[in-house]
């Protein structure tokens, strides 16, 4: 299964994050204005169409063995 995970050493903490807003299943989660956002496993669907939307390169492509879905957030 793929998934994407925001690099927070590379995140720049963008006042409008491109990924949050585009993101087709809004799997972005910011818990303040000025958090840096991070993305939501249960949401994510692995589309990786978020490396476009950041400029910072901050998107990171996770891969893990399929488990049937009895792992939470996997
Ligand atoms: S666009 Fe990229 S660098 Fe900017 S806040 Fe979003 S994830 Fe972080
Ligand atoms: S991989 Fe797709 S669904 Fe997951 S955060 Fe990026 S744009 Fe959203």
């Amino acid at each position: 299964m793929k998934r994407a995970m925001i690099d927070p050493a590379k995140c720049n903490n963008c006042s409008h994050c491109l990924v949050a807003e585009k993101c087709p299943t809004k799997a972005v989660i910011r818990e303040e204005a000025t958090d840096k956002p991070w993305i939501d496993f249960y949401h994510c669907r692995g589309c990786m169409k978020c490396k476009e939307f950041c400029e910072h390169q901050s998107i990171i492509e996770e891969t893990k063995p399929c488990d049937g879905g009895f792992s939470p957030g996997w």
